[in-house]
């Protein structure tokens, strides 16, 4: 049976007992994740590089009855080595496993043709939208071992899929996303521990959707938490066996 996000009805325990970490989680589709996944009994570690909106998802996720989340700090334009094994020890000593992981975060660049795109902004974007998100990866695995079964998450785009003149290094990086997921799938997919799959969420109202069609009405896309189905399903027990997919989170309705 093909996924239909439309359709896909979570349990309210889905993710009980298991221990998620979404980057870029302060703000946009990042928190609308971190709230579903705590909604749906995980307990979440919020990582992003702007302590108080982290802060702010913290307290909502307890004023919903979450379980109480972690705040892991990182700017991912700018963390070493250091930063990640720090990050490793943070999870190592308060939950000794990592059960998800879900590569949020990202940054737009310039819409420029490639003609006359600028290096360092093509530097940063590929850093941030695919270097870093390996590197997070890498250091996380033996933690992700330790789980049961664990998944993760990485965040393509329509352009990812099929190259759009003037969207420069942000379309490159998401193919180069859809690229890192599918190779790691498959190395990963001998053991069965580690599922790893890529979402497009489509367009989707929030700053950086803003940012890419500052003429477009926001009210005409749906929001974050309207497109939560396909992260759940892909994050929790309803998607086993599934490894090297990529899931568009909005399907259109048929009527
Ligand atoms: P937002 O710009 O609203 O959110 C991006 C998130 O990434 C923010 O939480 C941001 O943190 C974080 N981030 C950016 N740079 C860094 C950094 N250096 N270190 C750590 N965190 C960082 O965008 P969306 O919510 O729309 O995007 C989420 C993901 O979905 C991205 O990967 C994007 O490419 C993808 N996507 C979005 C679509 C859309 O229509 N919205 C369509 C297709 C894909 P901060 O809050 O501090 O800025």
């Amino acid at each position: 049976m093909t996924f239909n996000p439309d359709n896909y009805e979570p349990a309210s325990d889905l993710l009980k007992d298991r221990v998620v970490l979404v980057t870029g989680a302060g703000s946009g589709i990042g928190r609308a994740a971190a709230l579903a996944y705590a909604a749906h009994g995980a307990t979440v570690i919020l990582s992003g590089r702007v302590v108080s909106k982290l802060e702010s998802v913290y307290d909502e996720i307890l004023e919903l009855g979450g379980d109480r989340p972690s705040i892991a700090p990182l700017n991912l334009a700018r963390a070493e080595a250091q930063d990640y094994f720090q990050l490793r020890d943070q999870i190592q000593g308060e939950y000794g496993r990592l059960d998800g992981l879900l590569h949020n975060a990202g940054v737009l660049g310039t819409r420029t043709p490639l003609e006359h795109y600028d290096m360092s902004t093509w530097a940063k974007v590929m850093h941030v939208n695919v270097t870093a998100a390996l590197a997070m990866t890498q250091v996380l695995m033996p933690l992700l071992n330790e789980s049961t079964s664990a998944s993760i998450i990485f965040t393509s785009s329509g352009v990812g899929r099929q190259g759009r003149a003037f969207w420069g290094a942000y379309a490159v990086s998401k193919f180069a996303t859809e690229g890192l997921a599918q190779v790691l799938a498959e190395e990963t997919s001998g053991a069965g521990i580690i599922r790893v799959n890529c979402i497009n969420p489509g367009g989707t109202r929030t700053a950086m959707r803003a940012d890419a069609y500052p003429a477009e009405d926001p009210r005409t896309k749906p929001m974050p938490e309207d497109i939560m189905a396909t992260y759940l399903y892909l994050m929790g027990p309803d998607s086993a066996g599934i490894t090297g997919a990529s899931l568009d989170a909005q399907v259109k309705k048929t009527v």
